[in-house]
């Protein structure tokens, strides 16, 4: 099934999964997913580590056992800077005989010590030629405060334009914490003539150490609550797991009221909090 086709029926509600890293067996995400069985997702999608064609294993097997073993509908991530057309190829051809219909296309960022292949430059590149060979539901990234390094936001949304006109069907955003950045940014799809349905990306912050990574890597802007609640809770997990998981679920009561079209949870493959998010939210995703 395409995932496009969902968001006919109702308010979406997707989760994302990493592969385990490369110390650690494929087979242990199996005990992440066999752990959010409580939930019945909308789809599953499976992110790939930028580095290359070698990281592809892991990422296709896993999302071919999301559809194939868990009747979950998946979409397999695939970021292009470091593939060549030749690598794709051989991708699009495996998810087409594992039955996997939609694809997350994505440039992806620079590995330090990986020279880019050079065939693919932007995630547009990418999602023409998937389109050119297949027939794919193709999915794009989009950023609510733009992305790191665009430096303007009107620029940012003629390249999104452009990246839904070479055959993007669905959005997914970065993570925020602040829900006005969200509505802003579907303001400007509205004038940009953009009209494909967007997913909120939320990510329940449960660490510190987890919340400093994810603002150096995309900038995203902190409201004074969530600088309070980190302040407030971040010296003690348990309880600034908690306070994670009631500001994620404060996001999503907000976003459902006022006519999201779906939310895409980032896991960060800690199913208690996927589950504890899911029991709260869950009823709300069918109105
Ligand atoms: P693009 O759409 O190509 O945009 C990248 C930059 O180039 C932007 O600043 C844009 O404004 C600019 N731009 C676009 N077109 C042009 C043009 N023609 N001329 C000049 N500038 C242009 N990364 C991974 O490696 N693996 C993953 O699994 C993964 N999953 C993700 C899932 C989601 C939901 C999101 C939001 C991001 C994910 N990423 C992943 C991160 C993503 O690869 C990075 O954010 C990356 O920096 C941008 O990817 P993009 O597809 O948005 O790029």
């Amino acid at each position: 099934m395409k995932t496009v086709d969902l968001f006919r029926q109702k308010t979406v509600l997707s989760l994302e999964v990493f592969p385990p890293k490369r110390t650690a067996p494929v087979g242990t995400i199996y005990e992440t997913l066999d752990e959010l069985k409580g939930i019945t997702p909308d789809f599953i999608s499976v992110t790939y580590g930028a580095g290359g064609s070698e990281n592809s294993g892991a990422t296709l097997e896993i999302a071919s056992s999301i559809k194939n073993r868990y009747g979950i509908e998946s979409v397999a991530h695939i970021p292009c800077l470091n593939l060549t057309r030749e690598d794709v190829l051989l991708i699009l051809e495996r998810l087409k005989k594992e039955g996997i219909e939609n694809i997350l296309a994505l440039r992806g960022d620079l590995v330090p010590g990986i020279e880019p292949a050079g065939e693919f430059q932007y995630a547009a590149d990418l999602i023409r030629f998937i389109r050119a060979h297949g027939d794919f539901n193709v999915i794009g990234a989009c950023y609510p405060e733009g992305h790191q390094e665009s430096g303007s936001l009107v620029k940012d949304i003629h390249y999104l334009r452009e990246k839904v006109d070479a055959g993007v069907s669905q959005l997914i955003t970065q993570l925020f914490f602040d829900n006005e950045y969200f509505y802003r940014f579907r303001e400007r799809m509205e004038l940009a003539g953009i009209r494909v349905p967007v997913e909120a990306g939320i990510m329940p912050v449960v660490n510190k150490k987890q919340i400093e990574r994810m603002v150096s890597l995309c900038s995203v802007h902190l409201p004074s609550k969530f600088t309070s609640m980190m302040e407030r809770y971040g010296d003690n997990s348990e309880a600034m797991r908690d306070a994670g998981i009631a500001y994620a679920v404060d996001q999503i009561v907000d976003l459902t009221a006022h006519g999201v079209e779906g939310i895409h949870l980032y896991t960060m493959n800690r199913p208690y909090i996927a589950n504890k998010i899911y029991e709260a939210v869950f009823r709300l995703m069918a109105f």
